[in-house]
This record gives C-alpha cells, structure tokens and sequence, in this order.
C-alpha cells in the first residue's frame, strides 16, 4: 500500500535560529535556517534581541521554505512549531504564528519539545546516514544542552542524565572566550585542536556522580592555568594556541566518552546517537567511529543540517505525532521549561 502524501510545515524559533522546514512524510523539501547575527558582537545570546529579530524574519523565512518546497499553504496537511523548552520571547513568536496560520488554513496544530526533536532528526529520510532501532541511547550536546537519553520508542524516552551546570557548547565557547577566540568559539577550538597536542595540558576531569555532568570547573581552571602562564610569558595563549585548544577539547571529550561508555554499562545498549551543535566536532566524530572498532557499537550522527537548531527536526517529530493524531488545541502556550516527556 502506497504511503500517503501529508506535506508538514515546521516552525523552529526556540534560541537564536529563525526557521521553518516543509516535510513530505519523512523527508525534508526545504529547510530554511535565518541565523541571527546580531549577537555575535555581543559574545552570547541577547534574549530581547532574539525575539525582535524572530519577529522579522518569521515571515520571510516561512515563505521562502513553501517556495523552495515548491508547496501551496493550501497542501499543508499540519503545523508542527517548537513549544518549548528555550527562550519565552522566541518561543512565543514561533507559538503564535503557528497558532494563527493552522487556525487561516483550518488544518491540525502539533506542538514538539525541541529536545525530543534533537533526538528524533535521527529518523529524518537520509542517504547517507543509516536510523538507529529501539532502544538506543541518544547523546544531546549544543550551547544550551548536555544530556544522555534512553530512548525506548518515538514517544516514550528517559533522561538518565544531564548537565548541572553549563553546556557541553558553553564550554567551548566560554573556553574559547578566556583564549581570546571571537563567538562562537567551538568551531574554532575544534579547528585549532587537530593541529595540537591533546596531552599538552592536563586539565582536571569533574568529579560528578552517574551520568550527570559539569562543565564550569573546566573553564575556571582554564583560566586560573592562562593567567598563571600569562604572567611568566605575556604571548603564552598566542604562541601555544594550538596545544591549548587541543588539550581543552581533549578533556572534553573525555567527559563526554566517559558517561557515555557508563550509560552502555549501565544499561547495556550499545546504539549510540548524538546530536546538537556540538556532534559537529571533529573530535568527538572521530572518537564514535572509533568505539564503533574498539568497543563494538553502532554509532549515528545526523547531517550537520540536522544538527543545529532547525525546523527539519521538528518537521519530523510533526510527522509521526500526525500519523497517531497527538494534535494539539489552540489553547497552547510556549513552555520555556519543558522536560522530555513531560
Ligand atoms: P544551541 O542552539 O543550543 O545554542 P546549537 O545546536 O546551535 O546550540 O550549537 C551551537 C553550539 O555548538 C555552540 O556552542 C558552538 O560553539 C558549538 N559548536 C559548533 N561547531 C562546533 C565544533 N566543531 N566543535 C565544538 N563545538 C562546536
Ligand atoms: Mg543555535
């Protein structure tokens, strides 16, 4: 039986990213992505700033993903939109221009946890990159998330562990930040990194219970060690910069295998997903190819598209909400604080 066509809208306006992705079942027509600039002179986030910006690139952005789709709003079969969890300004662009486009054309509203959807790109229709089976254990890193998931079915998912403090990005960047290195810094280290040596520096792992994890020591060594040096040799930070990044980003990493290889012990998957922006790392890319040798799992990581914040991924979790008519009323409202599963 021939599956039939359902052509989804997804809107995506939880941090900084304005972007509005069509899917035709499970595969991406259009995937427009407004990033905002604006913040990079800043070194962060402006949250009001944020919202503006979404504010004026909604529209655009929606209408340039129907033209690249080469879709009439009247195909539209739903309206998938980011309810939450991230910034209430941006949210509540993103909320409200779904709410009011589905209630236009009539059709149904699909609220999604942007986390979930970090996790379910995974099952975007792909060429290159091959979907994990049930149960798989799904790793989230990016500049405002660090957790390690168990995810047992599309819906049903646990989050056996996360960050206590900073990011896994945050680390990056704000690493990056006391090196002098403009925002966001992650790409950059990572760059910096392939052409140093990773024992150059040891920086203290944390010491956190289970899979849980903590980011802020690493950068307050970070600089209470550059100031030290800095002090012995002013050009310390430019004359071993590569050496620096290399052992940052080593220690890092180690972190992120660490729990990772706890959560495969513990609960003896050994499927492991990432995603987020920070799943473009080369070092981490490396080390998942690695363990698929040396320690027998099956690593996946979606295209970097997918990686960041997008609507694709929302657009996917609309899909399969939509083929078991989880709908949502017009009577929802942006969740800045939302848990998976909750
Ligand atoms: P969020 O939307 O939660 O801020 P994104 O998914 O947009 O996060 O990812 C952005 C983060 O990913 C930033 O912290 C950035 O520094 C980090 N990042 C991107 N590319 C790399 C890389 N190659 N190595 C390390 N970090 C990276
Ligand atoms: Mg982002």
């Amino acid at each position: 039986m021939a599956t039939e066509k359902k052509y989804i809208l997804a809107i995506e306006s939880s941090c900084d990213d304005t972007s509005a992705a069509v899917l035709c079942n499970t595969k991406v027509l259009s995937n427009v992505v407004a990033t905002q600039e604006i913040h990079r002179q800043y070194g962060g986030v402006v949250p009001e700033l944020a919202s503006r910006a979404h504010q004026q690139n909604i529209v655009p952005v929606v209408h340039q993903a129907l033209a690249k789709a080469n879709i009439d709003k009247k195909q539209l079969s739903a309206i998938a939109f980011t309810r939450g969890p991230g910034l209430m300004g941006s949210l509540l662009v993103g909320t409200s221009f779904a709410k009011s486009l589905a209630l236009g054309l009539d059709i149904p509203l699909i609220e999604v946890n942007h986390m979930e959807a970090h996790i379910l790109a995974h099952f975007i229709e792909d060429e290159d990159t091959g979907q994990p089976e049930f149960p798989f254990l799904a790793m989230t890193i990016s500049g405002g998330h660090t957790q390690i998931v168990k995810v047992n079915s599309y819906f049903d998912m646990e989050v056996l562990g996360e960050t206590l403090d900073d990011a896994v990005g945050e680390a990056f960047d704000k690493s990056a930040k006391i090196m002098g290195l403009p925002y966001p810094g992650g790409p950059l280290v990572d760059k910096y990194a392939r052409e140093g040596n990773p024992a150059a520096y040891p920086f203290p792992k944390p010491k956190v219970e289970g899979l849980n994890f903590s980011f802020s020591g690493l950068k307050t060594s970070i600089l209470y060690f550059l100031q030290r040096e800095a002090r012995k040799n002013p050009d310390f930070v430019e004359e071993n910069i590569r050496d620096i990044c290399a052992s940052v980003q080593h220690t890092i990493l180690e972190i992120l295998m660490g729990k990772l290889e706890l959560a495969v012990r513990q609960t003896g998957i050994q499927q492991v997903a990432i995603g987020g922006g920070v799943a473009a790392n080369s070092g981490i890319r490396a080390r998942l190819k690695d363990a698929e040798h040396t320690k027998g799992w099956k690593t996946y990581i979606p295209k970097f598209a997918y990686c960041t914040d997008n609507a694709a991924m929302i657009g996917i979790v609309g899909y399969l909400k939509f083929l078991e008519g989880k709908f949502t009323d017009q009577s929802v409202a942006a969740k800045a604080r939302y848990a998976i599963g909750s």
